[in-house]
């Protein structure tokens, strides 16, 4: 079973573990795949063997452009894990992919949670980040062999109010 560390954390990867297994091979590959689910054919990131909309069982997965914006964000200042604490503050950022906007109803869309970096994954600078602001996935290679996909700006225009909090 592969094990990885990652900041002081260690993850276990089980070939078996169909959950996540597809999404680091993926990453690997450096594409970006999310579960579509074989009934309806909709698309979603969150781990579970059912799909949230019509409860079916069956899904494949399925690669995304990896392109949207920044749909919520948070700023770490304190980080509980050790690992995390050379990088504070840091971006956390709900970012929201444009494949599937507005489906199945309006207000909904296929949205991914990952950290916010630089062109040398480094946390992006906290005055860069706003919500409606356009983001790719980059892949951060770590030397042990994992690739987490991450989020960065793309310099893209905006589509629409781009947005971000004063304080
Ligand atoms: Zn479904």
């Amino acid at each position: 079973m592969p094990t990885y560390e990652y900041r002081g954390l260690v993850l276990h990867l089980p070939e078996l573990d169909q959950e996540h297994w597809g999404y680091f091979e993926a990453a690997r590959r450096h594409q970006l795949v999310v579960k579509r689910c074989l009934d309806c054919n909709l698309l979603r990131w969150e781990p579970g063997p059912s799909c949230p909309f019509c409860a079916s069982l069956r899904w494949e997965w399925a690669p995304v452009s990896g392109k949207g914006e920044i749909y919520s964000y948070q700023i770490v200042y304190h980080s509980v894990h050790p690992g995390f604490r050379d990088w504070v503050p840091y971006p956390i950022v709900l970012v929201e992919l444009d494949e599937q906007r507005g489906i199945p109803t309006p207000g909904y869309g296929l949205r991914i949670a990952a950290n916010l970096v630089d062109a040398q994954f480094r946390p992006e600078r906290e005055e860069r980040v706003a919500i409606g602001a356009r983001v790719q996935v980059v892949f951060m290679d770590l030397p042990n062999g994992l690739t987490l996909p991450q989020f960065a700006l793309s310099g893209e225009p905006p589509r629409g109010r781009v947005w971000r909090h004063a304080g």
